[in-house]
């Protein structure tokens, strides 16, 4: 399977960038991941939509148009499978290692495919631990800088946790790389965009279906003591999609099984893709 590179695809062991590059010296990019289902990019607009305020919150220039972008991402989708694409720019490779930004540099525009994987954890649940929220400021720039959520992801995995529900302040912000929602008193609920948490793709897909279908959510804050109480909670993202977590801290959430709320939206969710791809 190629992979794209600076204008051309290659195969993947071919594919090389500078040791000066500023993704590998800075972590100073950003990124996003877009699914494919059936060779159909899934939110195309959105996502890019969500690139251009990622580049322009770092002052990197955008360098493709919207129809450039589908041009490039479209070739590298094989058949008719369901599959993401990860695509990276960075500020590009500096001729020294500078803080500073260099001049004239162009950025480095990567991007590849890959199938997304069976996920059998959507239809059962997965087991969550709750973590202090030790990222950044401007968590609502997908930066490809994930160092905090790495080692916060590591640490739930070592306690037996999928994800990790992160918490700022005693407010629950999202999960290392998803987004959250709870039912609280029947309530379906998610925070609100804020510089505290990245605004999902998947996210908006929840709302945008809840609404259309009558069924309340709200955006609002949560504490990590609301979050506790929940009759549900869920993680959704690209990835993963709508996902219940059926054990926070090791304490059973509902009833430890993915729950009616639940059901019915991952049902909308699902009829959704099918119907725009
Ligand atoms: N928050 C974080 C920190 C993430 O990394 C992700 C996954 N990209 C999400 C939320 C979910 O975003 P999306 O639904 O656009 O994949």
């Amino acid at each position: 399977n190629p992979v794209y590179l600076n204008g051309r695809y290659l195969p993947v062991e071919e594919a090389h960038i500078s040791v000066l590059d500023r993704g590998f010296l800075f972590g100073d990019g950003v990124y996003e991941v877009i699914p494919a289902y059936r060779g159909r990019l899934f939110e195309f607009e959105a996502h890019m939509a969500r690139l251009d305020n990622s580049l322009a919150a770092v002052l990197i220039g955008n360098p493709h148009s919207l129809d450039e972008w589908r041009g490039i991402l479209v070739p590298l989708l094989k058949g008719g499978t369901d599959q993401y694409v990860y695509l990276q720019i960075t500020r590009g490779a500096a001729p020294k290692r500078d803080h500073l930004f260099p001049e004239n540099i162009p950025p480095t525009v990567f991007a590849m495919s890959s199938p997304i994987p069976p996920y059998p954890e959507r239809d059962t649940g997965i087991r969550a631990v709750c973590l202090e929220d030790s990222r950044w400021d401007n968590c609502h720039v997908k930066a490809i800088t994930l160092l905090a959520n790495v080692l916060l992801r590591q640490e739930a995995s070592e306690r037996g946790g999928a994800e990790a529900i992160l918490v700022k302040n005693g407010f629950v912000t999202e999960g290392s790389s998803s987004n959250v929602f709870a039912v609280l008193n029947g309530v379906l609920v998610t925070p609100p965009l804020s510089r505290d948490i990245l605004p999902g793709i998947t996210r908006a897909v929840i709302l945008k279906i809840c609404r259309e279908n009558h069924v309340s959510c709200r955006e609002q804050s949560m504490t990590i003591d609301d979050l506790k109480q929940a009759d549900e909670i869920w993680i959704a993202s690209s990835v993963r999609e709508v996902v219940p977590v059926v054990d926070l801290d090791g304490r059973a959430v509902g009833g430890g099984e993915p729950g009616p709320a639940w059901q019915q939206v991952n049902r909308l969710f699902q009829a959704y893709k099918q119907s725009v791809s």
